[in-house]
């Protein structure tokens, strides 16, 4: 695979397995100042198995963690508009060999309807996901803008989508430029594997049977102007020790060629899908122990990335991660195209936090009922079926800052103009700011009467800590929102 040295990691691997404690804390404080980690040096740190120094790699992340985002966690949500695939991943639902699940391409005004759920709810920031395939004759392009342009076209009162992330098949670079013209944030794919032969065996059929044209994608983005690249592993398909590497070693090749790196990076894990049987059973499941090191190593190693975690993961892992390093969660998600707002499914009782309700009240675990609801087409099962109240309300009682924030992307801090502000951990105050601003507006607008009371509890606590100047700035801020003026940001 392009830009991918095998050999040099299965020796980096073998050689950085022993080390002494000196070595690892040498490593943990290069990484407390903020500083990239090399290949080895990350290496060791996947390496460590004693539970004490598991433990120091934890304390020292969580360190890194809120020396550059502070206590803020950015919120968003995916919409899923199309499940047509014309590839074969053996992991994935919607697989072109798979008749269990529905198919189904969401038109621009359904699109528009399920934004306006999310709207709703209180979501200001979309992930926009889509199987490799557009419907009736169109290309691929042109549905995707299509959709991108349906959800930002969306508006419940003052309240509109800030900003469009897209999780979509690799183009061309004149495709990436239509692409990036109808207003996208982060441009989001990942490899899957990093290992060529386990990428080949996944990937039998369809355009992305060729790693490289995969993997190239991110360069051919950069060209077309996109500088903000989210980039992940699936879990569970190859060792995750290699995996990691491997993703740091497309990081350093984004670092060298492109001079700079992935704005994001995705985690997931294998969750079972519906007629997907190797999905219940991964070969190379990652446990949830080794999976808090991946977290931590990531955020060691690449200080100033941004680390996304979904709503694969059950409430209590997302709690715990982030504390390990995680900046971003997505909320009250669905892997269905139509899953937040079908009429039938609703008159059936069947979104899927009712799904959850009612299930708790039969006595079902909420995971087989938020199962249930997914069926209709769905991508894979979920392992966080709170709704985006109840995620606010567990992050205010964690003490983190829920934020719906887009700010950089519209200030223009992205790509190379955000590494800037983000490596020496100067963008924490702007995020800070932002944070309790979008935090004030979410209250006012669509918190339940708990979480909005606990909320403004938690602005009046971080609003002492700022400096007098920010004090008067943010009291402004506030007066705005509060005479109705919606989506301030510094
Ligand atoms: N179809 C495009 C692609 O494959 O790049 C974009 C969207 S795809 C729906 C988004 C991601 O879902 C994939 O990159 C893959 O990592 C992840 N995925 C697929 N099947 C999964 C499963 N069973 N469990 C967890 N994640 C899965
Ligand atoms: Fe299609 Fe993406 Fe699923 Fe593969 S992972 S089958 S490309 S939707």
């Amino acid at each position: 695979m392009k830009y991918i040295n095998e050999e040099k990691i299965n020796n980096v691997l073998v050689d950085m397995a022993k080390f002494d404690s000196r070595r690892l804390d040498v490593i943990l404080d290069k990484a407390k100042s903020l500083q990239r980690l090399t290949l080895e040096e990350s290496a060791v740190l996947l390496s460590v198995e004693n539970p004490e120094y598991v433990q120091r790699i934890f304390k020292a992340a969580s360190f890194v963690k809120d020396t550059i985002y502070g206590r803020r966690v950015v919120l968003f949500a995916p919409i899923y508009i199309s499940n047509l695939c014309a590839n074969n991943c053996s992991y994935c639902a919607f697989k072109s060999d798979n008749q269990l699940i529905k198919r189904k391409a969401l038109d621009a005004p359904e699109i528009r309807n399920q934004t306006e759920w999310l709207l709703n709810r209180g979501h200001k920031r979309i992930l926009m996901v889509c199987g490799e395939a557009a419907p009736g004759g169109k290309s691929n392009v042109d549905y995707y803008t299509e959709a991108v342009r349906a959800i930002y076209a969306a508006g419940v009162g003052k309240n509109k989508i800030k900003r469009v992330n897209v999780n979509c098949a690799p183009l061309s670079v004149g495709d990436f430029e239509k692409l990036k013209s109808s207003g996208i944030g982060t441009y989001q794919i990942f490899q899957e594997s990093y290992h060529h032969q386990t990428y080949l065996r996944m990937h039998p059929e369809g355009p992305k049977s060729d790693p490289d044209n995969r993997i190239g994608a991110i360069d051919r983005a950069f060209k077309a102007g996109i500088d903000d690249i989210g980039i992940g592993v699936l879990y569970g398909l190859f060792d995750w020790r290699f995996e990691t590497l491997g993703l740091l070693s497309h990081i350093e090749h984004m670092e060298e060629s492109l001079g700079v790196g992935p704005h994001t990076i995705s985690v997931p894990r294998i969750e079972p899908a519906e007629g997907v049987e190797m999905s219940s059973n991964p070969p190379y499941k990652l446990t949830d122990e080794d999976f808090k090191k991946v977290v931590a190593v990531l955020r060691l190693s690449v200080p100033y990335t941004g680390i996304i975690m979904s709503t694969r993961e059950s409430a209590q892992m997302r709690d715990s991660l982030l504390n390990l390093g995680v900046s971003q969660i997505s909320a009250e998600s669905n892997t269905s195209p139509g899953g937040y707002s079908s009429g039938k499914e609703e008159q059936e009782g069947m979104t899927a936090e009712k799904a959850g309700m009612t299930a708790e009240k039969a006595g079902m675990t909420a995971e087989k009922a938020g199962m249930t609801a997914e069926k209709a087409g769905s991508q894979f099962s979920l392992g966080d079926h709170r709704s985006l109240d109840q995620i606010v309300g567990a992050l205010i009682t964690h003490d983190y800052i829920p934020s719906f924030c887009a700010a950089c992307y519209r200030m223009e801090r992205t790509g190379e103009n955000f590494m800037q502000l983000a490596k020496p951990g100067t963008i924490k105050g702007k995020c800070s700011m932002n944070a309790l601003i979008t935090l004030k507006e979410y209250l006012d607008d669509f918190a339940s009467e708990p979480v909005r009371m606990s909320g403004y509890k938690m602005i009046t606590r971080y609003f002492k800590q700022l400096d007098p100047l920010e004090q008067e700035r943010l009291k402004l801020f506030f007066a705005h929102v509060d005479s109705g003026v919606r989506d301030e940001y510094v």
